[in-house]
């Protein structure tokens, strides 16, 4: 294991030393976990933030306050425009995602694209915790690529990592993580877009679990990777 943990923060420190802003979204998931430790052990100088769509399950909270508690890298959190938020329920309803999958995906547009995109402005480069295996979706990625949607360079520093490796670390460096995994809830959202999944299902298989896989993105990571030449 130690080999895979020399080789993420090489990634970050890799990351550090091409780009002049390096940040991290913390979506508060076990991989995200492994990566707050990571960062905070090795006191790499990466911002770390996390977005609060207002549908979060109560343990995603417990879990934000406990990564306060325990680690001295601050996580500053991003809420959707209120009017935004107004104007979707006016149109859709509370549960408008429900209805279409573009109802869904304009939810998450409101939610999570918009303040991600404010939670991006102003650096270079951003972190994520995805993984190769996660989805169908994800399986084109690279750890290192041009982010088009965003414009700025996106590194995946645990893409080779498996499910095992993630919660081999969990487990070994006692990384606080949130409970509703231990309810067989792998794969983690919003409350009322995520379910349980059961035994044989696919991991994200409880995430929007009435579309299609391959329209199971929320719009955070849909760019197709084009991998940059650096100077
Ligand atoms: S996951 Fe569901 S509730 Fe959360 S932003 Fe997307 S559609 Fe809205």
């Amino acid at each position: 294991m130690q080999e895979q943990i020399d080789q993420v923060v090489s990634v970050l420190q890799e990351a550090l030393r091409d780009y002049s802003s390096v940040c991290f979204a913390n979506s508060l998931g076990a991989e995200d976990m492994v990566l707050t430790d990571i960062i905070a052990k090795n006191q790499l100088n990466i911002a770390m933030f996390s977005l609060d769509t207002g549908r979060l399950p109560q343990p995603t909270y417990d879990l934000m306050q406990q990564l306060n508690d325990r680690y001295s890298v601050p996580l500053k959190v991003y809420f959707p425009d209120n009017s935004s938020v107004e104007r979707y329920v006016e149109q859709h309803g509370i549960n408008g995602f429900y209805d279409s999958i573009d109802a869904r995906k304009g939810c998450c547009f409101v939610r999570k694209v918009e303040p991600l995109r404010r939670a991006l402005r102003g650096n270079k480069a951003w972190v994520t915790g995805l993984r190769r295996d996660q989805a169908v979706t994800r399986g084109g990625l690279e750890i290192s690529s041009h982010d088009a949607d965003f414009g700025m360079q996106k590194f995946n520093p645990l893409l080779e990592w498996s499910n095992k490796d993630v919660w081999a670390y969990i487990r070994k460096y006692d990384v606080p993580y949130n409970k509703l995994h231990d309810q067989f809830y792998p794969s983690l959202g919003c409350a009322p877009c995520t379910r349980s999944i059961s035994l044989g299902e696919d991991i994200r298989a409880g995430r929007w679990w009435w579309e299609n896989p391959e329209d199971k993105e929320c719009g955070l990571h849909v760019a197709k990777p084009m991998l940059l030449k650096r100077a």
